[in-house]
């Protein structure tokens, strides 16, 4: 069934769904985080196998039935394996959210010190926001970036480190425009005796390709989104190079044999915080995987990264300020402090020419988590289109356009019509 067989079944969320399609072929998308699956993994997930219940692991179920899911989650597993060239791997976290939250479920307990990169210098809600679990939950000390280079500030992060000892050091975030640098965290996790977790919920694509330095040797466990530069559903992942016997001594209740790492963090994801997982998912996920493991996934992550790198110059070249000066990934956090015109204020004026960012607060910004000094902009679901070179040097001319005169109805009717001309070269989903 397509959509519009829905047209006569359900005509009021017809024109829902006939809406968000027409405006992802309409207008650029421009938010780092998200991006255009495949049909297949869009088929996969749309699914029978969202029917099925499927409580636990493959082979130990709670339930009857579960042979061919077994399959779908066991390929999702073998697949990702192999394309992060891990040990272990749990593809069963609804979220990237719960993903990390399995790992601290697993390895802290309430009131324990967790070192994080702070959310206002790009980290995430679930590294240590007082809004979120994490922050509620344990002892956050957040680290930040320096602010003449606008990467990560390892003087502190040591400080902080010997200073507060925490059990958990989380290195990665949602708004860094620059590589992780596993080695330095490992370094410093070292020297206080912390585990070293890295979220690569963002660079993920570009991590499995080569295009990102890999977090092995140096990270106990990473975890991630599938459905950012990974190009999956929406989804969490969670990966251990190796899996180890854990150093808390947990022994499993009848033989009192002492348990892997790898079966405490199933445990934490289900029963601990999730119960039925989302098969159609786990199988989505396993196409997802599937595709990336090809040579096309690979070029495709190349030029995302040649994408931002292209649209990071072009505003250089405008006189516009990037955090950390540039970037070596997907992403590009413009910094507007110096200018009159607030993150709000641009992402509005951008949304209304047709090209959709978000804003995003800048390190050391001034203005309010709701106003924000910066927009965040992302080639993956643009690339996934197939635009290059040329397309990001227009797209750079429209945003510059617009934020010249963000209150200029005629500037944003003009840039709109632009926009979606572009938009016809560079069709999507035309089957659906
Ligand atoms: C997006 C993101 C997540 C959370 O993913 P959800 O699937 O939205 O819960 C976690 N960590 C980082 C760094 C992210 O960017």
């Amino acid at each position: 069934m397509n959509i519009s067989q829905l047209a006569e079944l359900d005509p009021e969320l017809y024109l829902t769904l006939q809406g968000e399609l027409g405006r992802q072929r309409q207008t650029l998308e421009l938010i780092a985080s998200e991006n255009f699956t495949s049909l297949a993994v869009l088929a996969v997930a749309g699914s029978v196998l969202t029917n099925k219940y499927a409580e636990g692991y493959p082979g130990r179920r709670y339930y009857g039935g579960c042979e061919f899911v077994d399959q779908a989650e066991e390929l999702a597993r073998a697949r990702v394996q192999k394309l992060f060239q891990c040990e272990y791997a749990n593809v069963q976290p609804h979220s990237g959210s719960q993903a990390n939250m399995g790992v601290y479920f697993t390895v802290l307990e309430p009131g324990d010190t967790l070192l994080g990169l702070d959310l206002a210098h790009g980290g995430h809600l679930t590294h240590g926001s007082p809004v979120n679990f994490s922050g509620k939950l344990y002892n956050v000390v957040s680290y930040g970036v320096s602010p003449e280079t606008g990467r990560v500030d390892f003087d502190q992060v040591r400080r902080l480190a010997r200073e507060h000892k925490p059990k958990l050091i989380v290195c990665g975030g949602s708004a860094y425009p620059r590589q992780i640098e596993f080695a330095a965290f490992k370094t410093v996790a070292e020297e206080v005796g912390a585990l070293l977790m890295a979220d690569i919920a963002h660079p993920a694509g570009l991590v499995a390709t080569g295009h990102h330095p890999s977090p092995w040797p140096y990270c106990d466990f990473v975890t991630s989104t599938t459905h950012k530069t990974l190009r999956g559903p929406r989804g969490g992942l969670i990966m251990m190079e190796r899996d180890w016997e854990n150093p808390w001594g947990r022994v499993a209740p009848k033989s009192g044999r002492v348990k892997q790492v790898g079966e405490l963090l199933d445990g934490t994801i289900m029963p601990g915080i999730q119960g039925g997982p989302l098969m159609h998912i786990i199988a989505a996920k396993a196409v997802a995987f599937g595709e990336a493991l090809k040579p096309a996934f690979k070029k495709y992550c190349g030029q995302v990264v040649k994408n931002a790198a292209r649209l990071a110059q072009r505003f250089i070249d405008r006189g516009y300020n990037l955090v950390s000066g540039g970037t070596d990934t997907h992403l590009l956090l413009i910094d507007l402090s110096d200018r009159e015109i607030s993150g709000k204020v641009a992402e509005r004026a951008l949304e209304a020419a047709g090209l959709t960012v978000n804003k995003n607060m800048v390190p050391f910004d001034r203005r309010s988590p709701f106003v924000t000094s910066g927009i965040r902009i992302g080639t993956p679901a643009v690339t996934t289109r197939g635009m290059g070179a040329t397309e990001m040097d227009l797209i750079a001319d429209f945003i510059d356009r617009v934020l010249l005169d963000p209150d200029g109805e005629s500037t944003a009717l003009k840039v709109r019509a632009e926009v979606e001309e572009l938009c016809r070269q560079f069709s999507l989903y035309e089957s659906l």
